[in-house]
């Protein structure tokens, strides 16, 4: 039976690989992200089997309206909306500018996952799944967005416990250093590249296939007794490396 499928950020990089790989597999698949543009060309892509709607995930009235169009079932949310709002590493000395950017942080890679799952939680059925993009940030202290990826993952556990007793799974995929996405596209030196391709084991990027491949694995009925875990997806890599 065709499950319903939500995927925050699902019209770009990851989130549109998540989105490919579940409309293969005869899901219904419902996308959202701020922008219009991405996600609309991303369900002409797909078909039938695709529908996108614009939500910012930080605001509570745009996800509960979005919510209140779903389906009264949904089977498997993935929370992939998120990104570094502090890629340049620039720490502002501002305490204004500190304050804006450790909230944008949270806002976009915590608050978005919070909000869309308490949202949904009562569409959520036996069998269902919630899986959250976490990051290799999350282990590195790596400023606000790696602080909020950690958050995210603890939520993951706590967010479990809630879920568990509906027969709804909850984990994070994290994903190492993950070649052509936006999120790197813009602003990467090829001397960082090599130094973030260099801490794997595997000697290369990850790409949003791999990805996709496992929070699919994670929505079907093999992985009914995996909740409550990070499961990485980064080439065995370690920063110290
Ligand atoms: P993208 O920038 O392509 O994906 C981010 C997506 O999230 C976009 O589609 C964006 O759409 C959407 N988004 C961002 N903020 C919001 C919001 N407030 N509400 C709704 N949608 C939002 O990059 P990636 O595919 O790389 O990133 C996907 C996820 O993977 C992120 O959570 C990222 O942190 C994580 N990740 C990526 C890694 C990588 O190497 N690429 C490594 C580790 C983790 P729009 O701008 O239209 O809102």
């Amino acid at each position: 039976m065709a499950r319903t499928v939500i995927v925050t950020g699902g019209g770009t990089g990851i989130g549109r690989a998540i989105t490919a790989a579940f409309a293969e597999s005869g899901d219904s698949v419902i996308i959202t992200g701020r922008r219009r543009e991405p996600i609309e060309a991303a369900a002409a892509e797909e078909g039938a089997g695709v529908r996108a709607a614009v939500c910012d995930g930080t605001d509570p009235e745009q996800v509960g309206a979005f919510a209140d169009g779903l389906p009264e079932r949904v089977d498997v949310l993935v929370n992939c909306a998120g990104g570094n709002t502090d890629y340049d590493r620039e720490q502002a000395r501002d305490l204004a500018t500190l304050a804006a950017n450790w909230r944008a942080n949270m806002d976009a890679n915590l608050v978005t996952a919070v909000l869309m799952t308490e949202a949904v939680r009562d569409r959520l059925t036996g069998g269902g799944s919630v899986i959250s993009i976490g990051s290799i940030a999350a282990d590195k202290g790596s400023g606000p967005y790696g602080v909020a990826k950690a958050a995210l993952a603890s939520w993951n556990v706590y967010e479990s416990g809630r879920l568990g007793p509906r027969g709804v799974t909850a984990n994070v995929v994290a994903p190492g250093y993950i070649d052509d996405t936006e999120f790197f596209r813009d602003g990467l030196s090829e001397e960082r590249r090599e130094q973030l391709i260099g801490m794997t084991r595997t000697g290369r990027a990850g790409t949003p296939d791999e990805v996709a491949a496992t929070v699919h694995f994670l929505a079907s009925g093999s992985a009914r007794q995996i909740t409550a875990q990070v499961l990485a997806v980064n080439g065995g890599a370690h920063p110290t490396r």
